[in-house]
């Protein structure tokens, strides 16, 4: 088998020898994927209890969208020349050569489904929640995955900038709630279609005095996406850049007066701020308000969350003319960093039955079914073990209580009920 080929994926399998010396081959999961067990799910699962209560608290309804889209709808609505298209989607044809991708985001497919079933003819103004995951091929590192998941939220039909605050204030709340240490927002304008070619020229002018300090992407994106070089990583770039222009100062009145509101109203609702005058947001239909809440726990990996307004994006994908704004966190890192343990949440047995002998066993089985059914959750041993060894396994669990019993106690009519916190045993009437 390693002669035709396969010894070539040595991170695919693993071999190991069986009980006869004979090699074996398993089948590893994929490279940047990863699996989400029980003793991390359950922090998981509170993360997406809290989320969905603020979200429905401030009015969002979920909404699930399928993890596969046709691959243009990404290219129209990410951009061309964006890390997400240029490199990152996982793009294949299916069997009848239909290109597909796998969705590295879920805002374009949100606004897919808003314009294609017309949600906005009862009322344009519809807020939407979204969990689960996305897919980008990138570089595996630490808090960087190729299927991790977003939070993803969604606020079609107002374009006043006093949405964008509530979707900061929601971050921000959530974050609290998750007990995320050390967190802050970053906001900043990226102007609109009227002012930002400006801004965009006398960047692009900048860099050129610059360009023998880029590395060589961002060489590439002075010339197509300028804007986006203010966020290239690497550090000479960064040096280089210190005396770039300021959107702030190329700002049209109207940009002007509504980041000042935005401003204003964070003030009012006490959620600190830092105005990043490098933050720009690497997809093309982003104008006015963008915002990244960073984190000092992450190392690298800074940004936990990241969203802004996309006023053009709708009409842009056939639909009206419909403003909209909207965030996605990385669910991933933010379960990384989150104070809430797994363990607070974990479900354990309320009662594990020890049953000795045959019949005891077989009653054992019918009650933790029977109390299944009626929310307590109930164990029991089917390989007839010593109670020693029972009482074990009743321990590993966690269960609350021991039930006792065997066949001579049935008769009896009566079993023993172990607290398994105070240990204290009291004999109880069947
Ligand atoms: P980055 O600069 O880290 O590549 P991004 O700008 O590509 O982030 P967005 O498209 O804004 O990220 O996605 C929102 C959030 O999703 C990010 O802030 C991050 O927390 C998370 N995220 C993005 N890519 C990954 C990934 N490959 N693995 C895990 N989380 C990710
Ligand atoms: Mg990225």
């Amino acid at each position: 088998i390693f002669n035709s080929g396969l010894s070539g994926l040595g991170w695919l399998v693993e071999r190991q020898s069986d009980d006869k010396g004979r090699l074996q081959i398993m089948i590893q999961l994929i490279r940047g994927f990863k699996d989400i067990l029980p003793g991390e799910v359950e922090q998981w699962q509170e993360i997406e209890r809290i989320s969905r209560e603020l979200f429905e608290d401030f009015g969002f309804k979920e909404i699930r969208i399928p993890i596969m889209e046709r691959t243009e709808l990404f290219k129209r609505s990410i951009g061309e020349d964006t890390d997400i298209v240029e490199k990152e989607m996982y793009t294949f044809p299916d069997r009848k050569g239909d290109l597909i991708t796998l969705r590295p985001e879920a805002t374009a497919s949100i606004v897919r489904a808003y314009i294609q079933h017309k949600l906005f003819a009862k009322d344009p103004v519809q807020k939407f929640y979204l969990l689960g995951p996305m897919f980008r091929r990138e570089r595996p590192q630490k808090g960087r995955y190729r299927q991790f998941y977003q939070i993803d939220a969604e606020i079609f039909g107002v374009a006043s900038p006093l949405v964008d605050v509530q979707l900061i204030l929601i971050l921000v709340t959530l974050f609290d709630r998750l007990q995320v240490p050390d967190i802050s927002a970053h906001i900043n304008t990226l102007g609109c279609p009227q002012c930002r070619p400006g801004f965009k020229a006398a960047l692009q002018e900048m860099l050129m005095s610059v360009s023998d300090r880029l590395c060589s992407n961002c060489i590439r994106r002075r010339d197509r996406n300028p804007l986006r070089v203010l966020d290239c990583k690497v550090p000479d770039c960064r040096a280089a850049l210190k005396e770039a222009p300021s959107i702030l100062d190329h700002l049209c009145s109207k940009c002007r007066e509504d980041f000042a509101e935005v401003r204003c109203s964070l003030d009012k609702l006490k959620v600190p701020y830092v105005i990043d005058k490098r933050l720009v947001r690497g997809l093309d239909y982003y104008a006015r308000t963008t915002f990244e809440i960073q984190t000092g726990s992450l190392g690298a990996q800074s940004a936990v969350a990241g969203g802004g307004r996309y006023d053009g994006l709708v009409k842009e994908l056939g639909g009206p003319q419909i403003p909209a704004t909207g965030f996605a966190i990385g669910f991933d890192r933010l379960a990384e960093i989150s104070g809430l343990k797994p363990a607070d949440y974990e479900r354990k047995p309320d009662i594990f039955v020890a049953a000795l002998g045959e019949k005891s066993q077989s009653l054992a089985f019918e009650w933790t079914c029977r109390l299944g059914l009626t929310g307590i959750c109930a164990e029991t041993d089917f390989s007839n073990k010593s109670l020693k060894s029972q009482m074990k396994r009743a321990d590993r669990l966690g269960a609350s209580y021991v039930l006792i019993v065997g066949d001579q106690e049935l008769e009896e009519g009566t079993a023993i009920l172990r607290n398994m916190a105070t240990k204290e045993q009291t004999s109880i009437s069947l």
